[in-house]
């Protein structure tokens, strides 16, 4: 499922339409709109993209009216910029410009969603999203996260709380810090959460830097053998792997052991 970085990869190929007028948009499957066909196409047609922009997973299209096209990947989501109509299988919108140029929204499992918002602020609002995982300041990152008395690893994840981070990258942040995914999040020490706070920023930013290639992340990395009989890079114990409240954790029973 894409995270910040992944999410922030597409928003730098959305960047492309920048400047560019919209002069058609094809709804090929209703199933991953928020709003109507009909009103989807009059809210786009003859608009100008002004920006892109990105709020942990939700990417936005600023319109010049101030109006925001929002697309959230979901899943499987994916987008292409291109000279010709994209073929492939699973395109679920396509949006053409003056320019000649398509965009494809292409989502498999159909998770992903797209629609409008009077602007990109509303559209926030409107999600009840958490500060972006990359804005979000340590003091901050630790009196949002240590105000709940759940798992660290369900916390993490709650878009809510902190907008971006995902089922991998909460594991490589817990697993750099040595704490477990179970442990209660307002349970975690200041250290510990300033800890998480760095790793969080450090991870994000390397995957970002290295196009979310995972290969190219430092050896030291739980992200480059989270795999079922992978070992931690540390002590080589095998992986355990858990359900937590429905998201399965990586970690190495070892290096992040519950602390009695
Ligand atoms: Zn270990």
């Amino acid at each position: 499922m894409p995270e910040l970085p992944e999410v922030e990869q597409v928003r730098r190929i959305l960047m492309r339409t920048v400047g560019l007028t919209i002069t058609e948009v094809s709804v090929l499957d209703e199933g991953i709109l928020d709003v109507s066909p009909s009103k989807l196409s009059r809210a786009l047609c003859d608009r100008t993209v002004m920006d892109i922009k990105r709020h942990g997973k939700q990417l936005a299209v600023v319109l010049d009216d101030g109006s925001v096209l929002a697309m959230h990947l979901g899943m499987t989501g994916d987008v292409v910029i291109s000279d010709q109509q994209d073929q492939a299988r699973h395109v679920r919108l396509v949006i053409r410009f003056d320019s000649g140029v398509y965009l494809s929204f292409i989502d498999q499992r159909k998770f992903g969603v797209v629609g409008i918002a009077p602007s990109f602020d509303d559209l926030i609002l409107e999600k009840g999203l958490g500060p972006d995982a990359l804005e979000i300041g340590p003091r901050k990152f630790e009196a949002r996260v240590g105000d709940h008395h759940r798992a660290i690893k369900t916390t993490l994840l709650d878009q809510k709380v902190l907008a971006g981070v995902g089922n991998l990258y909460s594991d490589e942040m817990l697993f750099q810090c040595r704490i477990n995914p179970k442990v209660k999040a307002d349970s975690i020490t200041p250290r510990k959460m300033k800890c998480l706070h760095r790793a969080m920023m450090d991870i994000l930013v390397r995957s970002i830097e290295e196009r979310t290639d995972f290969e190219r992340l430092p050896n030291n990395y739980l992200l480059h053998g989270r795999v079922k009989d992978g070992r931690c890079p540390r002590c080589a114990s095998q992986w355990t792997i858990e359900d937590i409240n429905g998201r399965t954790a990586f970690y190495c029973p070892k290096c992040q052991r519950i602390l009695q």
